[in-house]
């Protein structure tokens, strides 16, 4: 009896623990949401080299602060009992394919090599959290990588025969790796949070300690197993085994089916929306995605005056912040879907919070819609695009930007064509033919600084997306970006005309 209590009193400790941790990250993320999001727009405006490193070092700061934010907030939330795994229909072979890819241009270039071993009667379409999925693999595949110098990281699946197998089964999945290994009196305790192996450099290895913490957590919810083997310079072996894992009566949707919204070429319909928030950062962050498009913007900095205002204006959507001091979101939306004149508007919450809890009541409030902060441009406008009438421009990435071009710039624009011509076209026909990331991201920084010498954006711009499609191996656009060099060249043509 005492010893029920006992524990009763201490995972009640350990829940209010995790709940303080939860919210305590929330709170930062509020405003580290506006720190990045107007790092990231004043990045875009200045043109000064030195201050765009400085706010390069903000960025990558930033991130780093807001991936350990985003681990501890996890890791609370698991413990706290209110992480929940949305199962779908996932394709096992895609996930590996992706964290291969992924993965592939960091152990290239640290000479490693890279084994999948998949067998071939996993089933196609398996009922798991791709996300939680991907994240396990992740941590393990990146510390294999971390701690590895030389030799090889292997990735294996395969099914173990269960009597039922025609709608389950239960999978393993391994990542060794020939690194440094792991001490045999570590072993007992990497899974826990924040520990790392003893006297472990610090310097050179980095890392907070979360990740196989949370591994190991994701792969309990998961009804599943995880160990290790290994010994100290002998390589290291993870092990998962997930029991019973559900086959997908339908297929697993292709990737580019749930793929991000392309924000880029929408044109939405003149309207009017409406933001709610008590802070003024966060209005002012949302009100920048919308320069440049045809919807103006009001403002209100509680529940109250939203419902005034939306009552004077009738915007044609409203974004409402959650938690606002005199009337909270929650009490705006409820007002507004009961009064006759206003209740059509549609209301999309906008939540700094990831909590299971708060996603479930704003589910089942009254809410068209909701976004979690920090909000990308790509999702708010998905988000408006389920109400707001919209076209699609023609991608017409360059147009505009050759009228720019300085007097400086113009003259040197045969010096420009004949180097286009005989020192670049050779070098993009072997990126064409090859296909090689390095190669693709050493010809998009070659071309951005090719913009940044002649000041000529259209090729900055051609750079800065190969570079970026190169790092997230987005093999599909690249191949589009890269077809698109023939016609850079004969708009700088028409420039001399
Ligand atoms: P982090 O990598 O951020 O330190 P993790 O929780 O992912 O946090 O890992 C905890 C520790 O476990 C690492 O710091 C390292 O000491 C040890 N470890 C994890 N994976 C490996 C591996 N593949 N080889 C050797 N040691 C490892």
């Amino acid at each position: 009896m005492a010893l029920r209590y006992a524990k009763e009193t201490a995972e009640s400790a350990n829940r209010a623990k995790s709940e303080f941790l939860a919210n305590m990250s929330h709170e930062i993320r509020t405003p580290m949401n506006a720190i990045l999001g107007f790092t990231d727009l004043l990045h875009a405006q200045v043109i000064d080299k030195k201050q765009k490193s400085y706010l390069e070092s903000i960025q990558s700061s930033g991130k780093s602060l807001l991936i350990l934010i985003n681990d501890i907030l996890d890791l609370s939330k698991i413990e706290a009992g209110k992480m929940e795994l949305q199962r779908e229909p996932v394709n096992l072979y895609s996930i590996i394919n992706e964290i291969k890819h992924i993965f592939s241009l960091k152990i290239s270039e640290k000479g490693l090599d890279f084994i999948i071993d998949i067998a071939e009667d996993i089933p196609r379409s398996l009922l798991l959290d791709e996300v939680r999925l991907r994240q396990i693999l992740f941590n393990l595949v990146g510390n294999a990588v971390k701690f590895t110098d030389k030799g090889h990281i292997k990735l294996c699946a395969e099914k173990i025969y269960v009597k039922d197998d025609r709608s389950r089964v239960d999978l393993i999945m391994k990542v060794e790796d020939s690194g440094i290994g792991i001490a045999r009196k570590s072993k007992e305790n990497i899974f826990d949070a924040f520990k790392q192996q003893d006297s472990q450099n610090t310097r050179k290895y980095g890392g907070t300690g979360l990740g196989l913490a949370i591994t190991k957590r994701l792969v309990e919810m998961m009804q599943g197993t995880i160990s290790v083997e290994g010994k100290t310079g002998k390589g290291s072996i993870f092990s998962i085994i997930l029991h019973n894992v559900d086959i997908a009566a339908t297929p697993a949707r292709a990737r580019s089916e749930k793929g991000a919204f392309d924000d880029q070429t929408i044109l939405f319909e003149p309207s009017t929306a409406l933001i709610v928030d008590d802070i003024e950062t966060n209005r002012n962050l949302v009100k920048e995605f919308f320069v440049d498009t045809n919807i103006s913007v009001f403002e209100a900095e509680d529940g109250e005056s939203s419902i005034i205002l939306a009552r004077q204006y009738k915007p044609d959507v409203i974004l409402m912040d959650i938690r606002m001091p005199v009337m909270d979101g929650y009490e705006a939306t409820e007002r507004i879907k009961n009064d006759d004149e206003i209740k059509h508007i549609p209301v999309i919450a906008l939540t700094a919070s990831g909590m299971k809890e708060d996603k479930e009541k704003i589910i089942h409030s009254k809410f068209d819609g909701f976004l979690i902060k920090p909000v990308k441009r790509s999702d708010l406008f998905r988000e408006l695009s389920r109400f707001i009438m919209y076209s699609r421009k023609e991608k017409t990435e360059n147009e505009g930007e050759t009228e720019d071009v300085s007097p400086e710039t113009l003259d040197k624009i045969p010096e420009v064509i004949d180097r286009l011509e005989s020192e670049f076209r050779p070098l993009w026909e072997s990126v064409r033919e090859n296909n090689s990331i390095a190669d693709i991201r050493k010809f998009g920084d070659n071309m951005k600084a090719f913009g940044d010498e002649y000041s000529l954006k259209i090729f900055q711009k051609f750079g800065d997306e190969l570079i970026l499609q190169a790092k997230m191996f987005d093999i599909e656009n690249i191949g589009v970006t890269l077809e698109t060099y023939p016609e850079l060249i004969e708009k700088v043509r028409m420039l001399n005309g």
